[in-house]
Parts: C-alpha cells; structure tokens; sequence
C-alpha cells in the first residue's frame, strides 16, 4: 500500500493542531473521511436532493435508485443473500436497540437471558437492560481472562435453556481482542440460539462474510468505516426479520394504514420508518467502495505491523502497562503509565498534535472488571504510519519526565 498516495485522500491529514502536524489516534472513536465521500455527499445536496421511495418525479427517483443501489453495495460488502436483509439505522447503537426492542417483544419472556460478555460497550448492555424493564429479559455475562480473552468454556456454562440470544462484540474497542465469533455462532447454533455481532470495530479491520459466518445478527456503524455520521446497517437474516414486529412506527414502513387497524410493509422497509439518510447511505456506499477497492485484506495486514510496532515501542518505556494482551488483537493499544493520569495524558499528547481517547470507552463494566476507571487509548488505521507513532512514543517520554 503506498501510504503517502492514501494521506492525500484524506484532507483533514494534513492539517495542524496548536501549530503541530495532526496525529490521529483516535479512530477507534470514529474515522476521518476521505475527499470521495465528502464530495459524494455534496454532490448528493447539489444534484440530487429529493424524497426517496415517495415521487414519481426525476429527481425523486434518482435519489432512490442511489439508496437502493447502496443497499446492494452493502449486501455485497456483508456478502448477505438479499437486499432485504439490510436495514438501514442511524448507526450501530440504534441497530441494537432496534434487534432488543422488537427480538425481546417477539421472543422473550420474563426470566429469560441475553448473553454476552464482560468486555461489551455500553451500546450491547444497556438496550438490553431497557428491554428487562419492559419484558422481563435478564443479562448473562460471560467472564474475560486476565489477557483480555473470552474465557470459552465459561463462556459456554453460562448458556441454558432461559437463553434467547447471545450477543457479542467481534473486537473489544478497549482491549482490541477479536473474539472467536466463529467457534461462538458455532456453540450458540448447537444449542439453537441465534447471535447478534457487534461489528463496530471489526468490518474496517477484517473481512466480514455473514453467510460463512452463519451470524443472525450483524451490526455496524458507518463512521467508524470512513463513511458519514448518522447512519449505520443491521444485517439480518429474514427468517428473524420478518419474525419479528416493526421497532418505529411511521411513513414507509406501512402497508396501508387505517385508524383501527395498520399493515406493515414488506423487508427491509418494515424496520425503516420515516424519510431515510439517504444522502448518508450513498456516503457510505462511496466508503465502502473505497475500502475495498485498497482491500481490506491488505488494510487488516499493514494494521497488524502497525500493532506490532506500537506494543514493543510502548512497553520499551519505563511504567507503561497495556490493558489487553490476547493473542488475536486489533489495532488499538489502552495503556496507562504509573502516576499519570490518563485525562493528564490525553490533554498534553493533545498540545503536540496527538489525538488519543482516555475515559472508560463507553465500557464502564469492563473498567470495573480490569480494577480501573479509565485507560488512555491509540487506535490506529490504515492512513496511519509508524513516524507518527515514533511521534506518540516520544511524547509520552516527555510526559513522562514532566511528572517525575
Ligand atoms: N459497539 C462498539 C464495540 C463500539 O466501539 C461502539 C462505538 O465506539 C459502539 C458499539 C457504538 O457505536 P455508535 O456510537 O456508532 O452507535
């Protein structure tokens, strides 16, 4: 991959923090955006702008044919068997909140568990929760070895015939473990229980294909994936989808509709209600285009030496200790450095021009279970380069000697 040519993609790159060249660690977070996806998104305002699904007019349907041509670009992309398995949400949050709603209301009854694991996000804990207070469903967790590494066999103890679903992370945001999702939809299936993934920090990273994975549920955000905010995917397989009742009421997702009694319109619109981003969807499809036209193979690989050069060059400083060791790992590093505060740390790798998160990552359970509240985290992407990394290990050495 010529690096250099993929910086120029990106205009936000070349700019300069407090007078310093931008380093962007942060991309776990979300990811800065390439000039194809801006300009698609302008083009859209300028030459394509109209309700989707809706008119008969041109313009009305060439909006639509770009938000149904994305449709594909992101069956293709999940390699999913039908458009109709795609449903379009405001990101991977929403997508959660909407399998809980309408899984729980179809399928649960009080007593009855969702499983999933200590290192999950808020976003896979707290839908769940919500749907406890309304149907009663209550949560397993599955515990996490001191590595950061699902513990499997304990994993498997805690399915029982109350289970309903399990739901997981594929890559944890704040250990960049990548879970066994294979071996787990392979368990979960044996014992007839569907799975949700939480591909959030996966489908810009690795190769993501629901048929071979046999996943039920998959969900993604689309800004983690260079594409734009504000939309997001729910892969679904239709035998669950259309099983399950709609999660908003409103326009398009209706059949016909009467004061006493409303029909549902057909997959994916069913769970679609309201004008659509459809401007974001084109967006997205532009991103997803982008990624793979360099590969994500060949991203997930040039990552890797990215890992591998920020783990032996951080754990060569004095006091440093990384949070999440698991064999299989993302490209993404939490640590914390003995008497620095990790709020400290952030705020003056920031003076330099180095963007990096610290807090407890939107995962405050696993905060808990690790015996800290917040970690520092570097998150790295495919337009990231092992200079700038240079540049976040010396900054921290200076941070470092400032506190002694
Ligand atoms: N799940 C994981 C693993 C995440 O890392 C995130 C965001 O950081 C989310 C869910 C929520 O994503 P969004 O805020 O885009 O809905």
């Amino acid at each position: 991959m010529d690096i250099n040519r993929i910086r120029q993609d990106f205009p936000i790159l070349s700019h300069t923090v407090y007078g310093k060249p931008l380093v962007y660690f942060d991309n776990g977070a979300t990811a800065q955006k390439p000039r194809c996806v801006v300009e698609k998104i302008v083009e859209m305002y300028e030459s394509f702008n109209a309700n989707v699904h809706r008119g008969v007019h041109f313009l009305s349907q060439a909006a639509t044919d770009k938000h149904e041509t994305s449709r594909i670009t992101v069956q293709k992309f999940l390699n999913a068997k039908s458009p109709s398995e795609i449903i379009f949400t405001r990101g991977t949050t929403e997508a959660i909140n909407l399998v809980a709603s309408s899984f729980c209301r179809a399928f649960c009854k009080p007593d009855d568990e969702i499983l999933i694991t200590a290192m999950e996000h808020h976003a896979n804990i707290v839908p769940w929760q919500l749907q406890g207070d309304i149907t009663g469903v209550k949560l397993q967790v599955a515990p996490i070895n001191a590595d950061g590494e699902l513990m499997l066999e304990e994993f498997e103890k805690k399915i029982s015939e109350r289970t309903k679903l399990i739901s997981i992370t594929h890559i944890s945001n704040v250990l960049g473990t990548v879970n066994p999702i294979e071996k787990i939809i392979e368990i979960a299936h044996k014992h007839n229980i569907p799975v949700l993934i939480d591909a959030a920090q996966s489908v810009q990273h690795a190769t993501v294909d629901v048929q071979k994975l046999n996943c039920d549920f998959l969900v993604f955000s689309s800004h983690k994936i260079y594409g734009p905010t504000g939309v997001g995917v729910l892969y679904g397989k239709e035998k669950w989808l259309n099983a399950m009742p709609p999660y908003q009421g409103g326009g398009e997702m209706i059949a016909s509709v009467s004061f006493e009694k409303t029909t549902f319109n057909e997959l994916p619109f069913k769970f679609e209600a309201g004008t659509p981003d459809f401007v974001g969807t084109t967006a997205l499809a532009t991103a997803l285009n982008y990624v793979s036209e360099i590969g994500i193979d060949k991203i997930a690989q040039y990552e890797h030496e990215l890992l591998e050069y920020a783990t032996e060059r951080l754990l060569a400083i004095p006091k440093l200790r990384i949070y999440g060791n698991a064999k299989q790992k993302c490209s993404l590093i939490s640590f914390l450095v003995d008497g620095i505060h990790p709020y400290d740390m952030g705020m003056l790798l920031d003076k330099m021009g180095i963007a990096v998160r610290t807090g407890h990552h939107c995962a405050e359970p696993l905060m808990r279970e690790l015996g800290i509240d917040s970690t520092v985290r570097a998150s790295f992407a495919f337009y990231n380069t092992k200079e700038e990394i240079d540049v976040l290990v010396s900054g921290i050495e200076r941070i470092r000697k400032m506190f002694e």
